[in-house]
């Protein structure tokens, strides 16, 4: 397994939190690079964003540093957490195969909620159930609305852990 990291937050250890989450997720036979990024880098209207080369088994993921996070459409994620974005980007590549086209919108839409919701289920399986009763304290924060994608995203946490 590589791993190429350029450390750029003071206290963010990303170099070990790529060794963790490759080796849970199997993606250790994969070259993965990821790094702290500007949000030109990252791309408008994202917190992170992951390039994935599956015939060369590559991925290049970056994650906006914390002064520039923050998407407005989506009031909700309020608190900078690198390690929910790199597993999220990290679940892009063995996902990459079963991407939507850019054209089917709604499948696109769903396929992002799915990555979604599995990143935070596989955050709360490391962190506790703590993690998911935060997530529904701040979707409830910040109203139906707004919150939909957390609430669905801590409900599916939820129903993971009564099954
Ligand atoms: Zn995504």
């Amino acid at each position: 397994m590589r791993c190429q990291l350029e450390i750029l937050s003071g206290e963010l250890d990303l170099r070990a939190l790529l060794v963790k989450w490759q080796r849970v997720l199997r993606l250790q036979d994969w070259d993965v690079s990821a790094r702290i990024a500007s949000q030109q880098e990252v791309g408008v209207g994202a917190n992170a964003s992951c390039n994935v080369n599956r015939a060369l088994h590559h991925a290049t993921i970056r994650i906006v540093s914390e002064r520039d996070f923050g998407v407005p459409e989506f009031p909700e994620w309020r608190t900078y957490d690198p390690e929910v974005l790199l597993v999220h980007e990290l679940l892009h590549i063995p996902a990459d195969a079963f991407a939507p086209g850019p054209v089917d919108k709604l499948r696109a839409e769903l396929y992002e909620q799915f990555i979604e919701t599995l990143a935070h289920t596989l955050i709360e399986l490391s962190r506790g159930p703590s993690y998911r009763d935060m997530l529904v304290a701040r979707s409830q924060e910040v109203g139906f609305g707004n919150g939909k994608a957390h609430n669905e995203a801590a409900q599916g946490v939820t129903e993971e852990r009564v099954r």
